[in-house]
């Protein structure tokens, strides 16, 4: 799924920059250079994070970030405030306002990326706890289906369960004791090979959309999942 973003700059060259940046990294991005211009797109479009600049013509940012707080139909759209490097002292002052973040200017392309995506990523799980995410991987605890770009996957009860074990738990090693413990729980015996044959199951289901690499072997320890590869 596509997200927009609202930029709200009215320096054109740092907006086409930010544009640039995000449109690179797959999402979709409206810009507007002062308030009035970005009030007609929200009359339009709701967008899924908003690109605040602090210092804009007329009503500033802060203004703005204030105003959309205060109306219920947008409140629930996250802001990233854009300062310059003056006006961190200000930056509480933009907390209080009800902005999310807060990137401050000059910033790096990477910066930026990493502050949208965290940003996006914390309003979801807000939103919606049923919704467990790992790259293209989606996992709804509430109809218990697991689906990649959108392409539903046949699980069994056990593969969904050892998937939102690794979802919730990144980047970390599990023995296979650890793992039989978490994912079958400890009311039967059962083999610690029984893993590896859950493991490669579920890497084949993973394999055609190129994430089965997520799920590592990890030599004379066990396993770890890392999203971060795909
Ligand atoms: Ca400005």
């Amino acid at each position: 799924m596509i997200q927009n973003i609202l930029i709200v700059e009215d320096e054109l060259a740092i907006r086409q920059m930010l544009g640039f940046a995000l449109g690179g990294d797959g999402y979709r991005c409206i810009e507007a250079g002062n308030v009035v211009e970005a009030q007609s797109t929200l009359a339009r479009q709701r967008p899924d994070l908003i690109l605040l600049d602090w210092m804009l013509p007329g009503i500033s940012g802060i203004e703005f970030a204030r105003r959309l707080k205060r109306d219920p139909k947008m409140n629930q759209i996250p802001i990233i405030m854009l300062t310059a490097k003056g006006e961190e002292g200000d930056k509480i002052g933009g907390l209080d306002s009800g902005a999310d973040d807060y990137i401050t200017k000059p910033f790096s392309t990477r910066e930026l990326l990493a502050r949208v995506r965290a940003v996006l990523r914390r309003r979801q799980s807000e939103v919606s706890p049923e919704l467990l995410e790992a790259g293209t991987i989606r996992i709804d605890l509430q109809t218990h289906r697991v689906t990649i770009k959108g392409e539903p996957l046949e699980v069994s009860p056990t593969e969904f369960r050892l998937l939102q074990f690794f979802i919730t738990h990144p980047e970390r090693v599990y023995t296979r004791s650890q793992l039989l413990d978490e994912v079958w729980g400890n009311e039967t015996y059962i083999e610690e090979r029984t893993v590896d044959v859950h493991i490669r199951r579920v890497r084949k289901l993973l394999e055609p959309f190129g994430c089965d690499e997520m799920i590592q072997t990890v030599r004379s320890v066990g396993y770890r999942f890392s999203p971060l590869v795909q």
